[in-house]
């Protein structure tokens, strides 16, 4: 069973998921699928039907930011997508300034598509370009080349997709840091206003990691990726773009609003196979399989009574996690210390009712010593409000700072 308090969720992020792929990247773990396209239709069909379904039992709340991820978005139909954003519209309070994400990979880019996005509401594109060395698209088993993703990018910024993020990876087996840096400065001189990048991890059961396991890949030097790291924070640095978070780079005024909202841990509502929600006191997830998602949501025949089946977790809810406030403490403390800002002393005392510092003070004096995190003043007109945040030797090393936090807790 599960109670919801409804009455605290003022403003929700939505997320939906996009299960389908054209391929399997090699060193994909998420809870995609290629090759059961034929699911497509009902799958938009029960999808529908789930946004209803949490739009009545949520009475309607305000949507801060919509994010369709994957998966490949891309891949569906605008038709299929304006389906979507039609129910999502009928079913929640959406203002119409909210930044609504979709991510797509560059084969899918076209003047047609980008026309059909923007006319059902889409302003900000997140393109899965990861690299743009042919030998290394190819070794992570990319669809696209790298002639064809700077075009993607460019009609994308041409066309008028002003709010448009390219999505990067370094650490990859045979890249070099020179490899990296050239790749960093072709994408760094189209002029994207953001850039998410991230470090290759090796995911247990992918085939990637199998290549490695069988010495057919290299292993990443983790060493070598710190280095591309520390070239990313100089480059992007100099050229201005501000790192707004530990992986997140960003012109001002263009930060994925629905990340923050990740970032700060405030409440967001996953649909779809696999996505993951977290309301009041409550986290929880769907059950993964695109196929057994669309057979039970199709055995709901009316929204009744798969009310009454979300109310005791039975129907499409798989994990249901309880979420007590020290949880929520450390969660907070986690995700708020990835971003620039950090974590603000105000806001944490307004959410947990006492002082960050006074909690913390062992573990918070330790990492200022070992010169791992810092305090940012920023005076407000009456009083200073500390922000917490990571120093640059602390994004680097950012796991061991969450780590000791974690070991204050159980002590
Ligand atoms: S396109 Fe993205 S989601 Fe799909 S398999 Fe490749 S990495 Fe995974």
């Amino acid at each position: 069973m599960f109670d919801l308090k409804t009455e605290q969720i003022k403003t929700l992020a939505l997320y939906i998921h996009i299960p389908f792929c054209a391929t399997k990247c090699v060193y994909c773990d998420f809870n995609t699928y290629a090759g059961i396209e034929h699911l497509i239709d009902s799958y938009i069909h029960a999808l529908n039907l789930e946004i209803q379904l949490w739009g009545k039992k949520l009475n309607t709340p305000k949507l801060s930011t919509i994010f369709f991820g994957g998966g490949t978005p891309s891949y569906l139909r605008a038709s299929q997508l304006t389906e979507l954003i039609q129910s999502i519209s009928e079913t929640f309070h959406i203002e119409s300034n909210i930044e609504i994400t979709l991510e797509a990979n560059p084969e899918d880019i076209n003047n047609q598509k980008l026309s059909e996005y923007r006319r059902i509401g889409i302003n900000r594109l997140s393109i899965g370009i990861q690299a743009l060395d042919d030998r290394l698209l190819k070794i992570l088993g990319r669809r696209h080349d790298a002639e064809s993703s700077i075009d993607a990018l460019n009609k994308t910024l041409d066309f008028g997709f002003a709010n448009t993020s390219a999505d990067l990876m370094y650490g990859l087996p045979n890249q070099s840091l020179e490899d990296w840096c050239k790749t960093l400065e072709m994408v760094s001189g189209l002029g994207l206003p953001h850039l998410s990048i991230y470090c290759l991890g090796l995911e247990k059961g992918t085939p990637m990691a199998q290549s490695v396991e069988l010495g057919k890949l290299p292993d990443p030097d983790p060493d070598l990726a710190a280095e591309m790291y520390e070239f990313t924070v100089k480059q992007l640095g100099d050229l201005k773009y501000r790192h707004y978070e530990i992986s997140n780079w960003a012109k001002p005024g263009f930060e994925s609003q629905h990340n923050i909202n990740y970032w700060e841990n405030q409440f967001f509502l996953g649909l779809g196979p696999g996505a993951h929600s977290y309301m009041p006191g409550i986290r929880f997830s769907n059950i993964k399989s695109p196929r057994e998602y669309i057979m039970r949501m199709e055995n709901i025949s009316n929204a009744l009574e798969v009310s009454r089946n979300m109310q005791d977790g039975t129907q499409i809810i798989d994990e249901l996690e309880n979420i007590s406030v020290n949880t929520e403490i450390l969660d907070t403390l986690m995700m708020g210390l990835r971003l620039e800002t950090g974590v603000s002393e105000a806001s944490y005392f307004k959410r947990f009712g006492h002082s960050l510092y006074q909690k913390w003070n062992v573990t918070i004096d330790n990492a200022i010593s070992d010169g791992l995190i810092k305090w940012d003043k920023n005076n407000t007109r009456h009083k200073p409000n500390r922000h917490l945040q990571l120093t640059a030797k602390g994004k680097i090393l950012s796991n061991e700072v969450l780590a000791r936090f974690f070991a204050d807790a159980k002590s």
